[in-house]
C-alpha cells in the first residue's frame, strides 16, 4: 500500500502537529482511495478534539457536522485520519501507533501518525527506508508515519511517498 501526500496535505500537518506542540493534534484526511494507493489531498485538523498532553480523545471523531458540505465534493472523500506524537516528559513522540490508535482504526482507512520532537540539527528531508518520511522544519523535527488494517485484520505500514515543497 501506498499513500500519495499532496504538498497541500502535508503543509497541513506540519502545521497543525506544531501549532499544538506538547499537546496532540487530531483531524481527517481527505482525499479518495484507488486498488493500491491513498492520494490525500487535504488534512484538516478537528478544532473540536479536546486535547489531552498525551492522546486525543477520540469520541471526538465523528463527521456529523461537516458531512453535507463532504457531499459537495464527490471527488474528496475522509479516508481516514491523522494525530501526532510529541514529546512527553523525557520521552520523544515516535510515530508507532498505540494500543489505542490500532483499536480505533478500520480496514479501508489509512492513519497518519506525525511524530514531532525538538532538534537543533538540521535534516533534509527524505522518504525513509522504513515507509516513513522525515526532515526538520527550524527547530522542529518530524517523522510521518502511515498505517491501515488489511484483509487479515492485520495492522500494516504504507509507504509515503511526498513531492516536498520548495525549500525542504
Ligand atoms: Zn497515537
Amino acid at each position: 500500500m501506498r499513500v500519495y501526500l499532496s504538498e497541500n496535505a502535508f503543509m497541513d500537518l506540519l502545521l497543525s502537529s506544531a501549532e499544538v506542540y506538547k499537546s496532540e493534534c487530531l483531524g481527517f484526511l481527505l482525499g479518495y482511495k484507488l486498488e493500491d494507493r491513498f492520494i490525500i489531498e487535504h488534512a484538516f485538523s478537528l478544532q473540536t478534539a479536546s486535547r489531552k498532553l498525551k492522546g486525543v480523545k477520540s469520541q471526538d471523531r465523528s463527521h456529523k457536522q461537516i458531512e453535507p458540505i463532504l457531499a459537495r465534493f464527490d471527488r474528496l472523500q475522509i479516508i481516514g485520519d491523522f494525530h501526532s506524537h510529541t514529546q512527553f516528559g523525557m520521552y520523544k513522540g515516535v510515530p508507532h501507533p498505540s494500543k489505542e490508535d490500532i483499536a480505533g482504526m478500520t480496514p479501508e482507512q489509512i492513519y497518519l501518525i506525525v511524530a514531532i520532537n525538538n532538534n537543533r540539527k538540521t535534516m533534509i528531508w527524505a522518504e525513509n527506508r522504513d515507509s516513513t518520511i522525515s526532515g526538520s522544519v527550524d527547530n522542529f523535527f518530524f517523522k510521518i508515519s502511515a498505517y491501515f488494517i488489511n484483509g487479515s485484520a492485520a495492522v500494516r505500514k504504507a509507504k509515503i511517498h511526498c513531492p516536498f515543497p520548495p525549500g525542504f
